[in-house]
């Protein structure tokens, strides 16, 4: 904590109470998959009791009008950055590896400001916050005939790099707005609760919205270290094989060591595989792959010690390190999850179907995609 005050979390509810109280806006809300596991935790919830079926319906009782799901867009984010991953190993004499993934806005932002030899690696895929917000303000308001300037689009995320990756001048491919108008994090969203005086206890388990609030247990992983690499893994194997992968034939990435990693045969191919949570280990690993130490075909790097679960903008609890327990829920949730694999998600699979085509098409280019060229650090 700042000694004297002077520096302050910064705090965008207003912005969400503003928009809430325009009657011109619809106000559509995503909730971050590691959210979910630690948003009850200063509200006197018993993990047990704070599902995410009640954060959505203290959401509505605040008077949002949709509340979606990002895991539907995580899976999103699955279909087109293990697409670009195949793609790029099926012409690797054309590309430089690894392949790193690029849905942390922490790690992007060091990616540029620090070792900017490397961004050409990132995925081009966006994160899937950002994903969401281009959807909404484009598939979704087409489906709803809501003029996408009305719409509101607010996240909670796990994250304070968040609030910076919503502001990225170009991430508005959706209709020239911002894909995402504002970003808050789970501390936020339990103060909102409480300004509202919404008993957290009392709260009945509702459903989220369709159809951007229908998702798999491969999605739900993503906030969790391994879990984006897990969850990509399987698809790819699908992809490639035609064949359902076992639920379980891509774990050795998961636990919170801070280094890991995994070769995997896809269908005769070998992928070579490594996870790193916490910048200073993520500096490590690219020293060890400029220096020629290590080889990899893709990489998860999330900027906080433990994936998102972690993350900076979870609940506080001095000298307490509570990624490996939150972490564990998502786990438990993907496993008792009815679908596994981003892949049989229906409402992916309608995404495509009605509106992007298929993976890497000329829409889906447009709307999920970046270039991280695009923008400077200032
Ligand atoms: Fe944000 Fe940390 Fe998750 Fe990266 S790892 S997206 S910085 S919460």
């Amino acid at each position: 904590h700042c000694p004297t005050g002077a520096l302050r979390e910064r705090d965008d509810t207003q912005k969400v109470f503003d928009a809430l109280a325009d009657p011109e806006k619809v106000v559509v809300v995503q909730i971050a998959p590691a959210v979910r596991a630690a948003w009850g935790e200063s509200l006197g919830l018993a993990r047990e009791d704070a599902t995410v079926g009640r954060l959505v319906a203290a959401l509505r009782q605040m008077g949002v009008d949709y509340v979606f799901d990002t895991n539907f867009s995580a899976d999103l984010t699955i279909m087109e950055e293990g697409t670009e991953l195949l793609h790029k190993l099926a012409h690797k004499e054309e590309n430089t590896f690894p392949m790193f993934t690029s849905c942390c806005p922490g790690w992007v932002r060091y990616v540029k400001a620090v070792r900017p030899e490397f961004t050409d690696q990132l995925s081009t895929s966006k994160s899937p916050g950002q994903m969401f917000g281009a959807v909404t303000k484009s598939y979704f308001a087409e489906l709803k005939g809501i003029d996408p300037h009305n719409i509101f689009c607010v996240e909670i995320m796990p994250c304070t790099a968040k609030k910076a990756e919503v502001a990225i001048p170009v991430m508005n491919d959706a209709c020239g707005d911002s894909d995402v108008d504002v970003s808050i994090t789970t501390r936020e969203v339990d103060r909102m609760i409480r300004a509202e005086h919404i008993d957290a206890t009392m709260l009945p388990e509702e459903d989220f919205d369709d159809p951007l609030g229908t998702s798999t247990g491969a999605a739900v992983i993503f906030g969790a270290t391994g879990g984006v690499m897990e969850a990509a893994l399987r698809t790819a194997y699908h992809v490639v094989t035609g064949k359902t992968p076992e639920p379980d034939a891509f774990s050795d990435v998961r636990g919170l060591d801070a280094w890991k990693e995994a070769t995997y045969d896809l269908a005769g191919t070998p992928v070579r595989v490594a996870v790193v949570s916490g910048l200073a280990n993520a500096g490590y690993l690219l020293d060890a792959i400029a220096a020629g130490e290590v080889e990899y075909d893709f990489v998860e790097v999330m900027a906080c010690p433990g994936g998102c679960a972690g993350g900076g903008g979870q609940p506080i609890h001095d000298g307490e390190e509570l990624a490996g327990v939150r972490g564990d829920v998502l786990w438990g949730l993907d496993h008792n999850a009815e679908l596994r694999n981003s892949y049989e998600n229906p409402s992916i699979k309608a995404i495509y179907e009605d509106y992007l085509g298929e993976p890497l098409s000329e829409r889906a280019e447009d709307l999920l995609h970046t270039d991280h060229h695009a923008w400077s650090i200032h």
